[in-house]
């Protein structure tokens, strides 16, 4: 069965996160996700919360088959997600190993490093965002269109080289939403885990 690799900033973790994870779990069979908090962001110039914070939400977050992976904070620096695939398909040369992303990233891939080499180490699985478009941008087009298939069993048979978008039910949240909603004081209830929200209430967290 393949594996599911989901990586973010997780600042929080909450729920569109873990019904992306669990529709992955049932609506292709992934033996089990895992979720891989990156360490310095590439791209995004907000600091981000305190690593230990992070890591204790989606420990209190995940349960078996999500797994919290600290591959990105153990190689430490910036994260780019092509060396993280990379070490692992040296772990595991045979497996079908599938990348799990929301359409936002998907839409942003034309930035990351090394985007054109990413079919050649995993899958890719995207899941829809509210207000995100349908289908591959014109300038991801020449990269993605021609591995775009719409068979799950291909991500069974194949260990790499295959696009497929998961009609999974969609969930207007993000962790942009929690941290304004702390702001202005209103609840979290039905955006994140109870775990989540208890810890930052207790710490305070995403306050001025
Ligand atoms: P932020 O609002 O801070 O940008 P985020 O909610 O997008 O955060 P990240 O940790 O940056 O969360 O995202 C990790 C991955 O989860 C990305 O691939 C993103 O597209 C995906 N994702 C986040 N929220 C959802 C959601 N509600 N539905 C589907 N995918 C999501």
């Amino acid at each position: 069965m393949p594996i599911g690799l989901f990586g973010g900033s997780f600042d929080p973790v909450h729920l569109g996160h873990l019904n992306l994870a669990k529709s992955a779990i049932d609506l292709i069979g992934l033996e089990q996700v895992r979720f891989i908090p990156l360490n310095l962001p590439a791209h995004r110039e907000a600091s981000l919360t305190r690593l230990e914070d992070r890591l204790k939400m989606l420990h209190s977050a995940l349960r078996p088959p999500f797994f919290l992976d600290e591959t990105e904070i153990n190689r430490g620096g910036v994260s780019y997600t092509v060396e993280t695939l990379q070490s692992f398909r040296d772990e595991y040369p045979t497996r079908s190993l599938c990348l799990l992303l929301g359409k936002d990233s998907f839409d942003q891939l034309g930035s990351w490093r090394s985007y054109d080499k990413l079919l050649s180490i995993v899958n890719i699985v995207v899941a829809g965002r509210p207000n995100s478009h349908n289908g591959i941008p014109a300038h991801l087009k020449p990269t993605f269109e021609s591995a775009l298939s719409k068979s799950v069993t291909s991500l069974h048979s194949k260990r790499c080289g295959v696009l497929y978008f998961l009609e999974a039910p969609l969930m207007d949240v993000s962790s942009t939403k929690i941290r304004c909603n702390v702001l202005k004081g209103e609840s979290l209830m039905g955006l994140v885990p109870e775990e989540v929200a208890y810890f930052i209430e207790q710490k305070n967290l995403y306050q001025l």
